[in-house]
């Protein structure tokens, strides 16, 4: 099934992200994971694609297995930057044949530690120009937006940027990490006057332990909190209290959210389901 067509009979959707392994150990560990993640019933499960990396070719096994096998809606990542048009096209004919029928078309970062060959793609709307042009409404396809605005681009530039792409051809929207929601109300106010309309989902990390914060700054713009920072001060050396309060203020921050009716809430599970069930139940009847 379509994501853009789930959106339209559901208030509110659930779902997950995984990534792929480099290993075949890895894989098996994933396969678990989409096992445990399944009884959850989420509405989709996203797999990454690694720009440039030796990952890529993995997205289209797992999320053909996340369809067949656990028959949950699955949506593949698919990054543009440094492709030649016959890759994208090699690509998008095999998600076909495997009857994958979403995908979340991006750019991709560059590589820091060395130079992309040139590629016949700029941005992801160029990605989702090219596959409406050459597929039509044959995929649902999603796109990624930035509550505190991506990081190479000021705030009002990426708005307008983000309007070009929905405008292209986008169904439904994820965001990048964040940690405080009053950025998702007030971009949510900014896109109310683009007119842009559609389905927004919330993208939320877990943080449970320090690591990923350094993570997470190092991917992109988040402001970490006040009320972060006195959790990540006081339990520094205590990884289990840590890990506890970062599962709650995981789960506090998607009440708010739920409450103040987004169209839904997409955890970043890290490949680790204990963490994603644990949020799962703590707010089934919220996101009924
Ligand atoms: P774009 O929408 O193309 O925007 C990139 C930048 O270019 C922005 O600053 C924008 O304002 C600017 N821009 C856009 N159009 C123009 C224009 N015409 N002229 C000038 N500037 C312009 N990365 C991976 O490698 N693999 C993944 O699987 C992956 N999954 C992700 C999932 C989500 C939900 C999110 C939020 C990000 C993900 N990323 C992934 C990271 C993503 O690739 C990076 O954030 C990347 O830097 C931007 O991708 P984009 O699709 O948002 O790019």
């Amino acid at each position: 099934m379509k994501i853009g067509d789930i959106f339209k009979n559901k208030v509110l959707t659930t779902s997950f992200e995984v990534f792929p392994p480099n290993d075949k150990v890895g894989l098996d560990q994933v396969y678990n994971c989409l096992d445990t993640l399944t009884l959850e019933n989420p509405d989709f499960i996203s797999v990454t694609y690694g720009a440039g990396g030796n990952t890529k070719g993995r997205t289209v096994e797992i999320a053909e297995r996340i369809k067949s096998q656990n028959n949950v809606e699955a949506l593949a990542h698919f990054t543009c930057i440094g492709s030649k048009k016959e890759e994208i096209d090699r690509v998008l004919n095999e998600l076909e044949k495997n009857n994958i029928e979403n995908i979340l078309a991006l750019r991709g970062d560059y590589p820091i530690d060395r130079d992309l060959e040139p590629g016949d793609f700029n941005y992801a709307k160029d990605l989702i120009k090219y596959i409406r042009e050459k597929k039509g409404d044959k995929f649902s396809i999603g796109a990624a937006y930035y509550v505190e605005g991506h990081r190479e681009t000021n705030d009002l530039l990426d708005l307008f940027h983000l309007k070009e792409k929905v405008d292209t051809g986008v169904d439904f929207l994820i965001s990048q990490i964040f940690l405080d929601n009053e950025f998702f109300y007030s971009f949510r106010d900014k896109l109310e006057k683009l007119q842009i309309d559609k389905p927004l989902v919330a993208g939320i990390m877990p943080v449970t332990n320090a690591k990923q914060i350094k993570k997470i700054t190092s991917l992109c713009s988040c402001t970490i909190p006040k009320k972060f920072l006195k959790i990540l001060e006081k339990y520094e050396d205590n990884p289990a209290a840590l890990k506890e309060a970062g599962l709650a203020y995981a789960i506090e921050q998607i009440v708010d959210l739920v409450a103040s009716d987004i169209n839904g809430i997409h955890i970043y599970t890290m490949n680790k389901p204990e963490t994603a069930k644990k949020i799962i139940d703590a707010t089934g009847i919220i996101r009924k």
